[in-house]
């Protein structure tokens, strides 16, 4: 790559400090000697890589900025550029850090009891327990805010019913985080579910996927289950709570967007000045060039609005509208960035290993899940026209 700059050409690096650049080096070694060389065998097997999820513990990569409870202390910028990294080298593994870190640990670090915290935070900051965030349901996607698991009140306990699909860890979780209807108040709340410990509760992996296949989601059966109330996240008032968990995990998502083009772009140079046809690399051609500078300045104009983001998130100052422009905007370049890498590697671009196609594919699921880029876009229509034109 010879005289390339990367993709800094905006000096992002000058603007983090040592203890970011610190976590962004850790993930990048780790991603570029331990993920890289195994993971397009992991994808083809559909395979989930459990020691490389250990490792993120081992690492101190976990924990998405949440302060205590043996958590690693990462500032918003280090969380997203851990992110980031993850998804260079793979989806599954970044799609892992978030269901972990960014939705079932937040949820408890932001809605739960001290002693919920305690018990649970710890061991999985060391993925030494897993985690898992069951909010979907096979008749509510984008209108999760509708969702129809009920919670029953019985004693001491909370008896759940329903279903829940594509919740990422659901067949290896050792606590589940269940949204699910109050039928007395008719408001959401959150129950922390042990699928050991709780019969009726039963997780069937979703097999035949084409997207991040080595990271496992479940179709989810709750029938009858029983929770104690000591088991309710007490700061679970309504679907509200439950968005605010959401609004976060969407910075990850455009912070893991940057990652995969990034990836995309950086094989593509490299392919493209590697590569001769009609004798001479093609690089040489000025509409490779073109193709090339355009993946290069989406690369960076999606870098510009992480940083944002993540000094947003330090002011306390991150609105749902914010985060959703963000995830829109990243993931639908990045869908772009890795279509146009795809092609330029002809037709080794469709070879696990060349990995353009894998992060084509994974994009694919980014682009969907908390919340589609549809969604992502009537969240904003709805800032700027004052009309909400979901229903
Ligand atoms: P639908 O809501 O049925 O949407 C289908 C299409 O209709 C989309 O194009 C959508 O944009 C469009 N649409 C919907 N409503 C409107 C509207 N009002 N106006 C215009 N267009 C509309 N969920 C969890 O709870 N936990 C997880 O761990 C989890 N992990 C996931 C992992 C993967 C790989 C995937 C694919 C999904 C995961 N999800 C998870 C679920 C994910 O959040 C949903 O798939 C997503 O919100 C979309 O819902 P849906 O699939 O039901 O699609």
């Amino acid at each position: 790559l010879g005289r390339s700059r990367g993709t800094d050409y905006f000096r992002i690096a000058d603007q983090l400090t040592a203890e970011e650049r610190g976590y962004w080096n850790r993930a990048r070694h780790f991603v570029d000697d331990e993920v890289l060389p195994v993971i397009g065998d992991h994808w083809e097997r559909a395979e989930f890589p459990r020691d490389l999820a250990r490792r993120l513990g081992e690492l101190g990569l976990v924990g998405d900025g949440i302060a205590g409870y043996g958590c690693p202390s990462m500032s918003p910028i280090a969380t997203g550029l851990v992110h980031m990294e993850l998804n260079r080298g793979d989806g599954s593994i970044g799609t892992f850090l978030g269901v972990q870190a960014g939705l079932a640990m937040q949820s408890i670090a932001m809605l739960g009891s001290p002693e919920q915290k305690e018990r649970w935070l710890p061991p999985m900051a060391r993925v030494d327990a897993f985690g898992a965030f069951a909010l979907t349901e096979p008749t509510h996607g984008s209108d999760s805010v509708a969702l129809e698991t009920t919670a029953r009140r019985d004693g001491d306990a909370w008896v759940l019913d329903g279903e829940k699909k594509w919740i990422g860890n659901g067949t290896i979780a050792d606590v589940v985080v269940v949204w699910a209807r109050d039928v007395a108040d008719g408001q959401v709340k959150g129950f922390l579910v042990e699928p050991a410990t709780t019969p009726g509760y039963h997780a069937e992996r979703i097999d035949g996927k084409v997207s991040l296949r080595s990271v496992w989601q479940a179709h989810i059966t709750l029938d009858g289950a029983r929770v104690e109330e000591s088991a309710r996240l007490p700061e679970a008032h309504s679907f509200k709570d439950t968005a605010r968990v959401l609004a976060g995990t969407r910075n990850a998502v455009a912070w893991g967007a940057l990652g995969h083009a990034t990836a995309a772009y950086e094989i593509a140079l490299q392919y493209c000045t590697e590569r001769t046809q009609f004798g001479r690399p093609l690089v040489g051609f000025q509409i490779v060039q073109q193709r090339l500078v355009t993946m290069l300045a989406e690369v960076c104009s999606m870098q510009l609005y992480c940083l944002r983001l993540g000094r947003l998130i330090e002011e306390g100052s991150l609105t749902d509208t914010i985060a959703a422009i963000a995830k829109m905007n990243n993931t639908r370049k990045a869908r772009q960035v890795v279509a146009d890498a795809r092609d330029l590697l002809g037709g080794n671009g469709i070879l696990l290993d060349f990995h353009v196609m894998r992060h084509m594919a994974d994009m694919e699921a980014l682009h969907t899940y908390e919340g589609t880029e549809t969604i992502q876009t009537l969240i904003v229509g709805r800032d700027i026209t004052g009309v909400g034109a979901f229903a």
